[in-house]
């Protein structure tokens, strides 16, 4: 941490040839349980995780926002009369998304001055960890601050879900965003999804001698483009045939009905989210009553739903999943909107190397490139530091 710290002042500085006036940061996220649930009004229970993307700021004395970042050549700029998504495009889109996004929740930008941004981080980038929130999270925290703009977390988030929506085009939901913010130490953040509401649930893994293992396969994905649009525009049909305005308004009993009512790729699709809303409400149950050595069922019964029903798994995940269970993993799910990214196993401490060690023997015979496997911690979401 300390080291992005540094790096992206360094950074900073040699770009732009001054110190910058403070930094912000966000972190990634793992998201535990309630995959592709956020957009359908539904419930998740991610939690924010110890890799962070820093945003050093400058305040300038124009109108010009100015953006590098260590994983661009390029230098973003722009005037802030001129932002608008047709205007944004590429990796910049995110963080100058952002700054336009803000003007969408009620933010009077006219007076306020330009900044220059510098971006470094070591959240893993197309991971399914969600560097996307964090950058959005970290640059809009950091513009609420120096524009003085005033709007709580909850709304930071959803300036952040704009961003990515409509400057980047990516039809995400508002849970990566909201683990980035709400995120606290040891805790996940259990969301609902319709109203926004969220509640911190213990996670209590240290002192239950578990860790969160994360298997990131290195099979990149988009969100901006292909099979993750397609499922929620399933998710959408599906709602509207069984007449209701989303899918949170059905349950595990409406299952009889959607079977009959639907084709068999639009019913699969639409049990993976109903069954998922339930999985997350049964896994807040399990974390409060038992702990967390207790859910390990839950992970795996949604990898399967992922898997088969919603279809967005892809060998690597699969194998990762079923190696660190075979190796003694309580539970193991693909975490984030899939079609690559990262697998997450919940393991005992003394267990870990061995399934780590199973894990990239597996991929090695399967001739799968080496998979990169961390353990994670439930963190702190965004901060000034
Ligand atoms: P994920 O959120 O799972 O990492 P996404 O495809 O949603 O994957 O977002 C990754 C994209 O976000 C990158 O391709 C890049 O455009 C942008 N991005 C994320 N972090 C950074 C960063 N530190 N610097 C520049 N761009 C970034
Ligand atoms: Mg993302």
């Amino acid at each position: 941490m300390t080291d992005i710290r540094d790096d992206a002042r360094d950074g900073f500085d040699a770009v732009f040839g001054h110190a910058p006036d403070g930094l912000w940061s966000a972190p990634g996220r793992v998201n535990l349980i309630g995959e592709h649930t956020d957009y359908n009004e539904g419930f998740v229970l991610p939690f924010a995780i110890d890799r962070r993307t820093v945003v050093a700021l400058g305040v300038r004395d124009d109108r010009r926002v100015r953006v590098a970042s260590t994983f661009a050549d390029e230098l973003a700029e722009i005037d802030l009369d001129a932002l608008a998504p047709d205007a944004l495009g590429g990796w910049s889109a995110y963080p100058l998304g952002v700054a336009w996004a803000f003007s969408e929740f009620g933010a009077d930008l006219a007076a306020v001055p330009g900044v220059d941004l510098f971006i470094d981080s070591d959240v893993p980038v197309g991971a399914g960890l969600s560097s996307s929130a964090a950058i959005e999270s970290a640059v809009a925290l950091a513009l609420n601050d120096v524009w003085r703009l005033g709007l709580d977390r909850r709304t930071l988030a959803r300036v952040g879900q704009r961003a990515e929506n409509v400057a980047v085009g990516a039809p995400t939901g508002i849970m990566d965003q909201s683990a980035s913010l709400l995120g606290q130490v040891d805790h996940a953040v259990f969301l609902d999804c319709r109203t926004l509401e969220s509640e911190l649930v213990p996670l209590g893994l240290a002192e239950a001698g578990l860790a969160i293992l994360v298997i990131d396969t290195g099979v990149k994905h988009s969100h901006a483009t292909g099979g993750y649009g397609e499922r929620r525009a399933a998710c959408e049909r599906g709602a509207a045939a069984m007449g209701a305005s989303s899918l949170r308004d059905l349950t595990v009993d409406d299952l009889p009905r959607a079977q009959q009512l639907l084709d068999d790729v639009t019913f699969r699709r639409i049990r993976h989210v109903i069954t998922e809303n339930q999985r997350v409400l049964d896994t807040v149950g399990v974390l409060k009553a038992q702990g967390a050595s207790a859910i390990g069922e839950l992970l795996d019964a949604s990898h399967r739903s992922m898997r088969d029903d919603f279809e967005i798994s892809v060998p690597e995940l699969d194998l990762a999943v079923e190696t660190a269970v075979g190796a003694g993993a309580i539970g193991a799910r693909m975490t984030g909107g899939g079609f690559g990214g990262a697998a997450i196993a919940l393991v005992r401490v003394g267990d870990l190397s061995r399934v780590q060690v199973a894990v990239d023997n597996a991929f090695g015979e399967h001739a799968f490139g080496q998979p990169d496997t961390f353990v994670v911690t439930a963190s702190d979401g965004a901060a000034r530091n």
